[in-house]
């Protein structure tokens, strides 16, 4: 049985008091007994990691960055390493996320490689992957999940792929409101667990954690989460209140 893991990405949003506040009210609301059932990670922005960890000490709640550098120091300015998001306390890195694919142009070939460098570092990295709305309309959504899964995973063991988590983030369904329904996502779910299958091998497949991604709300998330291969959620716009975040959480 797979735990669920709920994770917020905060995205470029909060102030640095906002943040706290925000890290604060999700502690606040989140008890032990969550823990039991489901796993929680939030990625606040880079410049609040350390901010929020302070917070969280003493909780469950795992501490996650946006993305991390592929390469481990050296003049790459404005770089931050996995290194060095380990070294501030971060379990997890989210790594090719849609917004950096598209508006900053990450490769498969990129993503890749901090994929690579997450796990050197004991970092778990969230590979995402998803298609846009007119790859979807003209039924290219398997093929580009295949090929992002496969380009991404490339040279990774078996063991490697198994510290990983992937997310299915639908682009046209991020930040727009529009929830990819049950059905549609839990067909690229299994989906995506079967080219896991045969990269890795069923036994890490049956392990992987696949969550979803796009619009994810208090209103929603029970019915994706009743699909059988949905194992959690990456959560943007509505991770941002502390409170509609515990309801997602608290999803049982
Ligand atoms: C995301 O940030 O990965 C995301 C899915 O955003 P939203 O929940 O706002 O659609």
């Amino acid at each position: 049985m797979r735990k669920k893991l709920m994770m917020g990405n905060w995205k470029m949003n909060t102030c640095l008091k906002e943040a706290v506040e925000l890290a604060s009210g999700i502690k606040r609301l989140l008890k032990e007994d969550v823990f039991e059932k489901v796993s929680v990670a939030i990625c606040p922005p880079f410049v609040y990691l350390l901010d929020v960890k302070d917070v969280l000490e003493g909780s469950d709640i795992k501490l996650g960055a946006q993305d991390a550098f592929y390469e481990a120091s050296g003049a790459f300015t404005g770089g931050i390493s996995a290194g060095m998001l380990k070294d501030v306390g971060c379990d997890y890195a989210i790594i090719g996320h849609s917004e950096r694919r598209h508006i900053m142009g990450e490769t498969d070939e990129i993503i890749n490689k901090k994929l690579r460098a997450c796990l050197k570092e004991g970092l778990t990295p969230v590979l995402c992957v998803g298609e846009l709305l007119n790859q979807r309309e003209s039924g290219q959504t398997g093929s580009v999940i295949t090929s992002q899964v496969r380009n991404g995973l490339k040279g990774f063991s078996a063991d490697d792929i198994r510290r990983m988590v992937v997310a299915y983030e639908p682009v046209w369904a991020i930040g727009t409101g529009k929830t990819a329904t049950q059905a549609q996502a839990q067909e690229v779910h299994n989906m995506i667990r079967g080219l896991i299958s045969g990269i890795a091998g069923p036994a890490v497949a049956g392990e992987m954690l696949i969550l979803y991604g796009g619009s994810v709300k208090p209103e929603n998330i029970k019915e994706l989460m009743s699909a059988p291969d949905i194992d959690g959620a990456l959560v943007g716009g509505a991770s941002l209140k502390a409170d509609s975040f515990e309801k997602i959480v608290k999803y049982y």
